[in-house]
C-alpha cells in the first residue's frame, strides 16, 4: 500500500530568489485558448458560494465564478444574465439529469461560456455520455469543465471524453463527509501530484480542502493550474444567503454569520429536492468576512509571496522549480502559529 500526502504533510523548500517585489510575480493562467484569468481562483458551484453577485465579482476581480445548478433553468439563466452584464467570463454548473441539453443551450444563450459538469464521482458512465453529447453540441465554442476525479486514470478518461478542464479532489472539501460515509477518497494534494503526469492538455483544477493560501501555493506547485474554493470564500458579502446573529451576543461582537453547506448535506437536499438520501456533506455557519475584494486581495498576495519564496516569476516557473519535503507531526505544530499553546 502506498503512502499519500495531504497539504499539511508537506512544505515547499525556500529557494534563492531575485524577485524584488511581489508585483514582479505574474499569476495569470490560461483556461483555454480563448479564456485567460488574472488569478488562478474559481469559486465553487454551491448555493452558499456562487450566485449572481459572486459570479460578477469574481469576473471583475480576475477569477471565475461557477453559478450553482440548484434551481430551475429559468432561474439559473437569470442569474447568469445579470452576472454577465459587465462582460466578464461567467461559468455555470449542470448535472447529468434529463434536462442537461436544454439547460446547457439555455445557458449558452444567456452568455455562459464555461459549463461545469458537476458530479461528485465524475469517473462515471453518465459523465462520459453527457460530455460526449455536450462536445457534439458545442464543439470548441463552450469550455467544458468536469469532475470530480481523484486518479490519473480518471483524469485521462474525462479528458478523452471531451473535458477541457477537470476538477481534481474527492472527499477533501471542508463540509464533505464522503470519506466518512463511503470510505473512498484520496488527499487532494496527492491527487494533484498523481494527475500532474497526464499527457492530456486538459487543465487541472484542484478542488477541496484549502484552508490557507499556503495550501493553494502547494497545489499550484504540485501541478494544479487553478484552485476551486468553497469555505475560503464563504461568508463574504457576495455569497448568497442571509446574515444572522447569535442570541445574547456581547455588544462588541457585531459580526454576523452566514450558512455554508455541502450540496450533499441533508439541509441542501431537502431544500432542492424535498427529500434527502444518505448525506455526504454537512451544514455549518461561518463568520461574515466582508467584501470579496478584501479576501481575494489577501489570497492573491499570499500566492504571489509563495511564488517568490521559490524564486518563481509565474506558475510554470513554480512547477518547474518547486521542491517538496515531508514534515513530522512536530513540524506541523511548528508550521502553525503556536504561541498560544505555550501558555496553556
Ligand atoms: P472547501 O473549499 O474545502 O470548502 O471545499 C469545497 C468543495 O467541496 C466543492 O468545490 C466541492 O467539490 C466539494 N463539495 C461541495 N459540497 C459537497 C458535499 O456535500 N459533499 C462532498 N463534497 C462537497
Amino acid at each position: 500500500m502506498r503512502e499519500t500526502y495531504s497539504f499539511d504533510d508537506v512544505l515547499l523548500v525556500p529557494q534563492y530568489s531575485d524577485i524584488k517585489s511581489r508585483s514582479e510575480v505574474d499569476i495569470t493562467c490560461e483556461l483555454d485558448d480563448n479564456i485567460t484569468l488574472e488569478l488562478p481562483i474559481i469559486s465553487s458551484p454551491m448555493d452558499t458560494v456562487t450566485g449572481t453577485k459572486m459570479a460578477a465579482a469574481m469576473a471583475d476581480l480576475g477569477g471565475l465564478g461557477i453559478i450553482h445548478r440548484y434551481n430551475t433553468i429559468e432561474e439559473q439563466c437569470l442569474l447568469a444574465k445579470a452576472a454577465g452584464k459587465a462582460g466578464g467570463v461567467i461559468g455555470a454548473a449542470i448535472g447529468t439529469n434529463e434536462d442537461f441539453e436544454s439547460r446547457a443551450t439555455a445557458l449558452w444563450d444567456s452568455g455562459v461560456r464555461v459549463l461545469c459538469l458537476d458530479v461528485a464521482h465524475g469517473h462515471h458512465v453518465m459523465v462520459k455520455n453527457t460530455l460526449e453529447a455536450l462536445k457534439s453540441i458545442f464543439g470548441e465554442d463552450m469550455h467544458l469543465m468536469a469532475g470530480n476525479v481523484a486518479t490519473l486514470k480518471a483524469f485521462d478518461d474525462l479528458a478523452s471524453w471531451g473535458a477541457d478542464s477537470i476538477r481534481v479532489g474527492v472527499g477533501g472539501g471542508s463540509i464533505c463527509s464522503t470519506r466518512l460515509v463511503t470510505g473512498h477518497g484520496i488527499p487532494t494534494l496527492q491527487s494533484i501530484m498523481d494527475v500532474s503526469y497526464t499527457e492530456h492538455n486538459a487543465k487541472i483544477i484542484a478542488d477541496g480542502g484549502f484552508k490557507k493560501t499556503g495550501d493553494i501555493v502547494k497545489a499550484l506547485a504540485a501541478g494544479a493550474d487553478f484552485v476551486m474554493l468553497g469555505s475560503m470564500l464563504a461568508g463574504t458579502d457576495e455569497t448568497p444567503g442571509e446574515i444572522f446573529y447569535t442570541k445574547n451576543r456581547p455588544e462588541w461582537l457585531h459580526e454576523g454569520y452566514k450558512i455554508y453547506r455541502g450540496m450533499a448535506s441533508e439541509d441542501a437536499q431537502y431544500e432542492w429536492r424535498g427529500r434527502s438520501s444518505t448525506p455526504e456533506g454537512v451544514s455549518t455557519t461561518i463568520p461574515c468576512k466582508g467584501p470579496l475584494s478584501g479576501v481575494m486581495k489577501n489570497i492573491a498576495g499570499g500566492i504571489r509571496s509563495g511564488l517568490s519564496y521559490t524564486g518563481a516569476r509565474n506558475i510554470i516557473d513554480l512547477q518547474n522549480h518547486a521542491e517538496f519535503v515531508t514534515q513530522t507531526q512536530a513540524g506541523q505544530g511548528e508550521s502553525s502559529t503556536h504561541i498560544m499553546r505555550r501558555h496553556k
